[in-house]
């Protein structure tokens, strides 16, 4: 038995793990049900290309996280750039934000955009997404840009979307910004939270995750997946047929998923608790890695496309963040198509999934980039089941007090799929940092039950474990 049990070695369980070890508490175990950790944070190379599932990027403002880049760039050193990045539409390419950077759209666009601003009516309490764009910027944004990006981003019904994950995601405008942004071009790039960003410079988000599992004394347990929680009795039972006991979890699983594993479903807090796994929604990616045998060089990181003519919503540049993302005189492309499956989406069996999809985004973008079928070296599909959670009236409900209540049970279900939240690698990282404070007070309530020999028959990684036992004791 482990004292405190993280599920799943994305970001904020690896950084659960490492705020742990930090605090000098060694009496957890990670268990991630694929074969390397990093969740949507990983990276597959192909052929001398590199390919994140879709662009991730890392913005920071917080202490915690610069610090903790600040360490791990000792071992991983990191490119600090200008985000560039663009909207495509009525074949124009123009600067983010769209509402501050009309310059270059045809004249009706720019005067529909003006005229739904100044006309716009004050909604103090929008119950949808469009409705809050109508309030906040007007019908003729939404037209030309909210309304059909979001459509195909979400890939879900609009007018079931509320508006309470905008934030700091969606830049507010002004009169004055968007006629000046109308009558001249790009004054500045220094907007929105991810105006700047950082990456490894050898590569791939990966390098993060290598660079923190390096960290770690105690290298997540793989090849887990957790098929049930008996809630009562506090155990979990693998696939793999393994059962581990805890006394407090630390869950970064879909909480839809979470929910559908908990059984001894005895009160009725908890069977109401398992009743919501179906009201959960969120959508899914396909991501199109093209390798290209020469130069696409758009000089943007990334750029959206609301139209619905186009597939997917956003193409980015993999290449262009850092150097070694492809060889020498060769570029990448990572296109992103989103859809919705289900409740509880899964990743596909079969390799044509949506092949049409898939042939349709690859030919656009043939056209858009002027390349040849001869210029791609390889084709990677990469799919993100889970993708963007979705906002709608029953999540802002319901979420926090379902969330309370896994709590009552010692169970913290954190990260970007276990808070339902739409949230960026800042955010898993503090997101760990911070559960330790809840996580560890309950795993000390009651005695210390930890046993350093059963803890080294089942850890793969036995000197290690020692070592850290010995500082574990001599901190105590
Ligand atoms: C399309 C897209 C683009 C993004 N771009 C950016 C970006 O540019 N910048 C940025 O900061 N953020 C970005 N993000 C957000 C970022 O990916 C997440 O915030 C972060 O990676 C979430 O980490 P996590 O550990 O919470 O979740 P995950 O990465 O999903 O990790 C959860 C882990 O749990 C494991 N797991 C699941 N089920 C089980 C089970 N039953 N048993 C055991 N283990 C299980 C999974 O295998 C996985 O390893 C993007 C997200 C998406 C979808």
């Amino acid at each position: 038995m482990a004292k405190v049990v993280i599920i799943g070695a994305g970001l904020t369980g690896l950084s659960a793990a490492y705020h742990l070890e930090k605090e000098g508490f060694f009496d957890y175990t990670l268990f991630e049900k694929e074969a390397i950790p990093g969740g949507l944070c990983r990276s597959v190379r192909k052929k001398g290309f590199t390919f994140d599932y879709t662009g991730h990027l890392l913005h920071s403002n917080n202490p915690t996280v610069l610090a903790l880049l600040e360490k791990l760039s000792t071992a991983m050193p990191l490119v600090h750039a200008e985000r560039h990045s663009h909207i495509y539409s009525y074949n124009t390419l123009t600067p983010y934000p769209y509402q501050q950077q009309l310059y270059g759209l045809p004249p009706h666009v720019i005067a529909d955009c003006i005229e739904g601003f100044v006309s716009r009516t004050k909604n103090p309490n929008p119950r949808s997404f469009t409705a809050w764009v109508n309030a906040h910027f007007g019908s003729g944004f939404g037209t030309h840009f909210f309304f059909p990006y979001q459509q195909k981003l979400f890939a879900y019904e609009l007018e079931k979307v509320t508006a309470s994950w905008t934030g700091r995601f969606v830049p507010s405008t002004s009169l004055r910004k968007l006629i000046t942004g109308a009558v001249s071009p790009l004054l500045s790039t220094n907007v929105g939270y991810n105006a700047q960003f950082i990456y490894p410079a050898a590569g791939g988000i990966d390098q993060l995750i290598a660079a923190l599992t390096r960290e770690l004394a105690l290298p997540p347990l793989t090849h887990h997946t957790v098929h049930e929680i008996d809630i009562a009795q506090k155990k979990i039972t693998f696939t793999n047929g393994k059962t581990e006991s805890y006394q407090t979890l630390i869950s970064t699983m879909p909480l839809n998923q979470l929910l559908a594993t908990i059984t001894n479903n005895g009160t009725p807090a908890i069977k109401r608790l398992k009743k919501a796994e179906h009201s959960l929604h969120c959508n899914s990616v396909i991501n199109v890695n093209l390798g290209i045998a020469r130069p696409v060089r758009p000089h943007t990181h990334w750029i959206y496309y609301p139209e619905k003519s186009y597939p997917f919503y956003r193409i980015g540049f993999p290449a262009l963040l850092a150097p070694s993302m492809a060889p020498a005189g060769h570029s990448s492309l990572s296109i992103e198509i989103s859809h919705y499956q289900s409740s509880h989406p899964t990743q596909p069996s079969g390799i044509n999934h949506n092949q049409e999809l898939i042939d349709s985004a690859v030919a656009h973008a043939k056209k858009l980039f002027q390349f040849t079928d001869d210029d791609i070296l390889t084709h990677t599909v990469l799919h993100l089941p889970y993708a963007y959670v979705i906002y709608d009236q029953w999540r802002d409900k319901n979420l926090e007090g379902l969330l309370a209540t896994l709590a009552q049970h010692d169970m913290y279900s954190i990260g970007r799929y276990g808070s339902w939240h739409y949230s960026s690698m800042q955010e898993a990282i503090l997101a760990g940092a911070q559960v330790i404070h809840k996580a560890l007070p309950s795993a000390q309530k009651q005695p210390h039950s930890y046993t350093p020999a059963v803890v080294l028959e089942n850890n793969p990684k036995k000197e290690s474990v020692l070592r850290y036992n010995k500082k574990q004791i001599s901190m105590q």
